[in-house]
């Protein structure tokens, strides 16, 4: 059932009536036949790096939308998911007027965006076992909320979130749903990606620092209707994905490599899991979906000590929400995982 959703009723003022920067780069597209660029002011003594990149990365984005099933227009990619999500409230949050949904614990930067744009971040908190509070996030929106963010697999729990109520929130919210799905290649759960077209309102960002192994280049996706992208395109700074980053995520986002690691990883985290439960100091084990595991113990702040005097940094997210006595565990390589039990059962025998 496709619903109406008229995407001008949120977009920013300023943002409907803008003319984006038309770059060099954009005013003349090369068809692949030899031609002597005096367009851009570039150097023109190669050296791999003297021209611009392309502003909207095509070899990049035709090389996902086969791998992922979408099409290219609409993606967007940006300097990490961080741009990206920065661009979302640009393009569609009125400073001092309109507010976001949070529902923590989950990653922390949705607020500090909500913060930079000054946009009041209203906050649900998930149930004790970590799902959603549809009935308290429906009873919490109001006609100036544009985006509720739904992180699944969440960070920094692990879950995921159930099908029924986001498709709730999808259905029953007049903004954008943002769904980070950050952490979805280590799930058994299906991406929403091929929801778009069911939902208008939906924003699926990914991402290639986790599973991709690719943080150092930053690069994030945004996936949503070409009326959302189009939107988005307009604000994005011409250049904001680098020549470095294209050219690397091109030689790496379809290499079998990326699928073992992950095999890998989640392997290595059933034995993690497994090993946890026989130590003593740990109280709860949360389920996962995701890279990591948190982990509820008797004293997080010890037990982080102990484990940073033996060399081995963790996350203490005890201060989060729901969180108390919580250390969320990356897991690593089979020798960094096989280190750490050992410390751990280290630190806790008597
Ligand atoms: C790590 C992470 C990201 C990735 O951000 P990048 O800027 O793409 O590195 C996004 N969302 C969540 C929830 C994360 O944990």
């Amino acid at each position: 059932m496709t619903r109406v959703f008229k995407i001008n009723t949120i977009v920013r003022e300023s943002v409907k009536g803008l003319k984006p920067y038309s770059s060099a780069r954009d005013e003349y597209v090369s068809d692949g036949s030899e031609m002597i660029f005096l367009d851009a002011n570039e150097n023109p003594f190669e050296n791999g790096v003297n021209r611009y990149p392309d502003p909207q990365q095509r070899s990049l984005k035709n090389s996902l939308a086969k791998q992922k099933g979408v099409s290219e227009s609409k993606m967007l990619l940006g300097n990490g998911s961080d741009e990206v999500l920065d661009l979302i409230f640009r393009a569609f949050c009125e400073p001092n007027q309109d507010n976001i949904l949070t529902l923590p614990p989950t990653y922390g930067m949705y607020k500090v965006l909500a913060g930079i744009n000054a946009i009041e971040n209203r906050e649900v908190l998930l149930t004790s076992e970590f799902g959603l509070d549809v009935p308290k996030i429906l009873a919490t929106i109001d006609e100036k909320t544009k985006l509720i963010f739904v992180c699944s697999p969440n960070n920094p729990t692990g879950n995921v979130f159930d099908r029924q109520n986001i498709q709730k929130i999808l259905e029953s919210f007049n903004g954008l749903v943002v769904i980070d799905e950050a952490y979805i290649d280590f799930s058994s759960e299906e991406s929403w990606l091929n929801k778009l077209e069911e939902y208008p309102n939906l924003i699926v960002t990914q991402t290639l620092s986790k599973a991709y192994g690719m943080a150092g280049i930053r690069l994030g996706i945004c996936y949503a209707s070409e009326e959302i992208i189009t939107v988005l395109n307009k604000i994005k700074p011409p250049y904001n994905v680098n020549q470095l980053t294209q050219e690397r995520a091109l030689e790496r986002i379809d290499q079998k490599m990326v699928q073992n690691e992950v095999q890998n990883i989640l392997q290595e985290r059933a034995l993690l899991i497994q090993a946890l439960q026989g130590m003593n100091f740990v109280h709860k084990i949360y389920p996962t979906e995701a890279n990591f595991v948190l982990v509820q113990v008797d004293s997080a702040d010890q037990r982080y000590e102990q484990l940073l005097e033996q060399g081995i940094v963790v996350r203490n997210r005890s201060s989060q929400p729901l969180c108390a006595n919580t250390l969320r565990f990356t897991v690593g390589t089979p020798e960094e995982n096989k280190k750490l039990i050992r410390v751990l059962n280290e630190i806790t025998s008597p």
